[in-house]
C-alpha cells in the first residue's frame, strides 16, 4: 500500500492484510501488523509509546507514518435505563451518533455507516437529513473502539461490548467500499475478534448487496421490512419501488442457503398506528415468512418532531403479535430503550449542524 510520507494514514482504516503490507513496504515482518491491531484493538491503545513489544525505532517510524485518530466527542447523553448515545464529529465538520445499549447478558453497540441516509423511509428522523456522505473504515471501525475504550472495557479482559449492530444512522449495504473492510477488523482474531453472529447487518432491502454480504463476511442479518406488501412497502420504504418484496424474500433465502438452523434473519417492523399494525398485515406477514428461519422485531414507532405516525397502541401491537405466534412465527416486542435521549430506532439525527439535503427520491446511487 503507498502512503505519502506526508499524510499520516489513520490505522483504524486498515485490515490485517493492508496492515501487513504497510510492514512490509517499511522492511517490517508480517507479524508486526497482528501485534500492532492488538495493541490497538484488543487493548484500545492510542498511544505508540504504550506499545512495549515493539522496539523503540519502529514506534518512532510508526509515528512519522501513521496515526491513531477517533472522531472527537461532541456530546454524549445517559439514558435513565442506562443507554449511552454519543454524537461524534468527523473530518470535516459533520457528526453522527453512537449508541450503547447495556442489557444483563450483553453489551450492544448500535452504530452508523452513513452521515444521514438517503433511502427516504417515511417514519425515520435520519431520513429527514437526507445523505451527506459516506463514512470511511476508519470512521466506522473507530467508533467500536471510542465506545469500548469511553466504557472503560477493551476487547481483550474487559469485554464490554458484545454485540455491533448496524442500526445506527445510514443504509450500510449502500456503503460497501468500507462497511465491509470495516466488518473484517471486527471480526479479525487480531481485531475486536467479534464472532459472524455478534455482528449485525441491518439493511432497508438493497438485494444485489445482501448477496455480496453473504459471499463476503456472513455476519448476521437483520431487514428493515416494515409492511407485509409491496403496495403499502413502496410508501413506508421507497426502495422497495426498485426491489420489491418478492427479490428482497429470493435474496433473504438465497443468505440462507447451506446454514445451521440456529441461523435466522431478524425482519424489523416499525408498528405504526393505523397504518402497518392492522390484524391483516399481520396474516400477510405470516403468510410472507412461512417457512423461513425468521423472527419478527416488532418495534413500537419512537415518535419525533414532524414525524407524521404515531405509535401503535399497545393492544394492537399485541394482537399483531399473538396472529404472528399462532401461524409459529417467532416474535419478539422491542422494549424501548433511551427514548429519553433521543436514541430509540429512527431518533438518531445528529442534531449538531445543518448538513445539505442529498435525498435521492427514495431511490438511492448505490456505491461500490
Ligand atoms: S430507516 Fe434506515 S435505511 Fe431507512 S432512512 Fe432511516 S436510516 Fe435510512
Amino acid at each position: 500500500m503507498t502512503q505519502s510520507a506526508n499524510t499520516p494514514q489513520n490505522l483504524f482504516g486498515l485490515d490485517r492484510e493492508q496492515l501487513r503490507a504497510c510492514f512490509a513496504e517499511m522492511g517490517e515482518k508480517p507479524f508486526r501488523a497482528d501485534q500492532i491491531m492488538q495493541w490497538i484493538y484488543r487493548r484500545t491503545a492510542d498511544d505508540f509509546d504504550l506499545m512495549t513489544n515493539i522496539s523503540k525505532d519502529l514506534r518512532t517510524k510508526m509515528k512519522e507514518r501513521f496515526v491513531i485518530k477517533h472522531p472527537e466527542l461532541v456530546a454524549e447523553q445517559v439514558s435513565q435505563d442506562g443507554t449511552r448515545k454519543w454524537v461524534l464529529r468527523l473530518d470535516g465538520g459533520n457528526a453522527i451518533e453512537t449508541v450503547f445499549i447495556p442489557e444483563d447478558d450483553r453489551g450492544t453497540l448500535c452504530i452508523s455507516s452513513q452521515v444521514g441516509c438517503a433511502m427516504d423511509c417515511s417514519f425515520c428522523s435520519t431520513a429527514q437529513q437526507g445523505l451527506n456522505r459516506n463514512m470511511t473504515t476508519a470512521e466506522i471501525v473507530a467508533q467500536v473502539w471510542f465506545a469500548a475504550k469511553t466504557l472503560g472495557g477493551d476487547f481483550q479482559n474487559e469485554r464490554v461490548i458484545s454485540n455491533v449492530v448496524f442500526m445506527g444512522m445510514g443504509e450500510p449495504l449502500a456503503n460497501t467500499a468500507a462497511v465491509l473492510p470495516a466488518i473484517h477488523i471486527m471480526l479479525d482474531d487480531f481485531g475486536f475478534g467479534l464472532s459472524k453472529r455478534r455482528v449485525t447487518v441491518s439493511t432497508s432491502g438493497l438485494v444485489p448487496y445482501i448477496d455480496r454480504l453473504r459471499a463476503d463476511c456472513d455476519t448476521a442479518l437483520a431487514v428493515s421490512l416494515h409492511a407485509p406488501n409491496d403496495e403499502l412497502r413502496d410508501k413506508l420504504v421507497p426502495i422497495n419501488k426498485k426491489y420489491p418484496i418478492a427479490e428482497l424474500m429470493d435474496a433473504c433465502r438465497r443468505y440462507l442457503e447451506g446454514k445451521d438452523r440456529k441461523t435466522h434473519i431478524v425482519f424489523e417492523y416499525v408498528m405504526l398506528d393505523g397504518v402497518n399494525d392492522h390484524p391483516e398485515h399481520a396474516r400477510q406477514l405470516a403468510k410472507l415468512l412461512a417457512g423461513m428461519a425468521a423472527k419478527v422485531n416488532l418495534i413500537p414507532f419512537n415518535p419525533f418532531p414532524e414525524a407524521g405516525y404515531k405509535r401503535s397502541k399497545p393492544e394492537a401491537i399485541k394482537r399483531f403479535s399473538d396472529i404472528l405466534r399462532e401461524k409459529k412465527i417467532v416474535t419478539t416486542t422491542r422494549k424501548t430503550r433511551g427514548d429519553d435521549i433521543d436514541a430509540a430506532c429512527g431518533q438518531l439525527v445528529g442534531k449538531v449542524q445543518s448538513r445539505q439535503k442529498n435525498r435521492l427520491s427514495g431511490i438511492p446511487v448505490v456505491t461500490q
